[in-house]
């Protein structure tokens, strides 16, 4: 509970910064394709319209609002990328769960139209970066597997990669066929409706894995703490464990 708290804190901390900090880092964009790749996510495309920064890096978030679009909350809603530089510099792909207000009802009608977005810098690249020889063991659960398409997309044949996607149901498996298609000797890939059990962990990932790898877990909290703590029960150390939680 305490964990949460701070993290809750974390996230508060996130939106004033984004706020007051990183105002003039604006960059103008509009909608390029806004498609539903499942009864519950979009995938919306977004392309650069101004000369704004292009020095994104894989795992990255951005807020994004659409001030002009009436009926629309003018705050801006954090969604992380899933396409890669390597892909595209001009081009940001988000994959987005359809919930409330903002990702739900108006998205879909009022699609077409210029928003804007703001580069945050998430430290996942920096810590790949940084321990250069660990396996990368990336864990997402429903729409938390987005950072994690766009680290695979930049780190693939530069390191082993193994990744866990957990889906509700299986017609929310929209990018399954993708992650089939990076399998190699060094990309191992394997997808599950329903979340990770404890008993599933010897399973899933190796000793070696379970010892030294660096294992990125997207989604919930409340999930995310519970997985943690079944990780650690495995040997996983706290300074290995890096999460995002994508709700408070
Ligand atoms: C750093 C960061 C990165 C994020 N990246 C993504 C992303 O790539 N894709 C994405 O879909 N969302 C992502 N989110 C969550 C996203 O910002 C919210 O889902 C969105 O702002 C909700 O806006 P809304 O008004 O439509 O829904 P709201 O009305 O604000 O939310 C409805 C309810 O859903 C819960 N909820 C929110 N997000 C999720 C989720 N992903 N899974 C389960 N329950 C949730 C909320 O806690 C709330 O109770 C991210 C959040 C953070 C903090």
């Amino acid at each position: 509970m305490v964990l949460f708290d701070i993290y809750s804190f974390a996230i508060v901390g996130l939106y004033l910064w984004q706020k007051l900090v990183e105002n003039d880092k604006v960059l103008p964009t509009k909608v390029l394709k806004l498609i539903s790749v499942s009864p519950s996510a979009w995938q919306l495309t977004l392309g650069m319209t101004g000369n704004g920064s292009r020095n994104f890096k894989a795992g990255d978030f951005f807020f994004i609002s659409f001030p002009k679009v009436k009926g629309l909350s003018k705050e801006a809603h954090p969604f992380s990328l899933t396409n890669a530089p390597i892909d595209s510099d001009r081009q940001l792909v988000f994959t987005i769960r359809k919930l409330g207000d903002f990702t739900k009802k108006t998205f879909f009608v009022e699609s077409w139209r210029y928003g804007s977005c703001r580069r945050t810098v998430r430290p996942f690249s920096s810590i790949i970066d940084n321990k250069k020889e660990a396996d990368l063991i990336f864990i997402g659960m429903g729409t938390g597997i987005a950072p994690l398409l766009s680290l695979s997309r930049q780190y693939q044949n530069q390191r082993r990669i193994k990744v866990v996607w957990t889906v509700k149901n299986l017609n929310e498996a929209y990018y399954d066929q993708i992650f089939e298609k990076m399998k190699s000797d060094s990309f191992e890939y394997h997808m599950q409706a329903g979340r990770i059990k404890a008993k599933q962990i010897d399973e899933l990932f190796s000793e070696k894995e379970l010892r030294s790898g660096l294992f990125f877990v997207v989604g919930p909290a409340f999930a995310i703490i519970s997985l943690e703590n079944s990780l650690k029960k495995h040997s996983v150390s706290k300074d290995r464990l890096i999460d995002e939680r994508l709700t408070m």
